[in-house]
């Protein structure tokens, strides 16, 4: 039986889950104030997009883990690079983020950056304990952003979509273009009954017409 446990990082309140059957399990967007899960096989990391708040514990995961990193082209390009995943501006970025006070603003790496192990374009499917995974591009809050859907019943999506929020495009290489004309028809096919495990806050159902932009 599958279950997906959620952890709220210290780091701008980035959810990161471990995604568990047996003692095996995928990790999505790890955090450096998470150490990892005692007991489990981390069989692999994927990463919802470039953000430093998404991707602050993949060298430690990594090390701990020699779990190999998955994620979309785009986003292994700007995780090399402390500006592109916006460590190097982080307490700025900290600011833009209302439900963030300046006052906890956590320690940092201005010069963090990571490698992915696996990249993709477009789209990626794989078989995993019984289970499916589809991993596919959503362009619009970043560039290298994906939606990481489990089983056709479950969505991690990152900061494209999360509860009763616009999406934002503020961010640099963010596009609402992009979002409204590849991101928003894909997004229009799943499921209606799907649950959306984001990037901050809690899961909910999915619907259409949620869609905030
Ligand atoms: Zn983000």
């Amino acid at each position: 039986m599958i279950e997906i446990r959620r952890y709220e990082s210290k780091v701008l309140s980035s959810n990161m889950y471990v995604v568990v059957e047996g003692d095996r399990a995928i990790v999505i967007d790890p955090s450096d104030d998470v150490g990892p899960a005692e007991g489990l096989h981390v069989e692999c990391i994927l990463l919802t997009h470039e953000h430093y708040d998404h991707i602050s514990g993949v060298n430690l995961w990594k090390e701990e883990t020699t779990a190999p990193v998955v994620c979309s082209s785009a986003c292994a390009a700007s995780i090399r690079d402390p500006k592109k995943n916006l460590a190097r501006y982080f307490s700025v970025f900290c600011e833009l983020q209302t439900w963030v006070k300046a006052d906890t603003i956590p320690e940092y790496d201005p010069g963090y950056c990571c490698e992915a192990d696996e990249t993709f374009t477009d789209r990626k499917e794989f078989g995993w304990l019984g289970h499916r995974w589809l991993l596919f591009e959503l362009p619009g809050h970043s560039p290298g952003s994906i939606g990481i859907l489990l089983d056709e019943t479950a969505l991690f999506s990152g900061d494209s979509l999360i509860k009763d929020c616009k999406t934002n495009f503020g961010a640099p290489g963010g596009s609402r273009k992009q979002w409204e004309t590849t991101s928003v028809p894909r997004l229009k096919n799943l499921s209606k009954d799907i649950r959306v495990y984001p990037g901050h806050f809690g899961d909910f159902i999915y619907e259409t017409n949620e869609l905030l932009y």
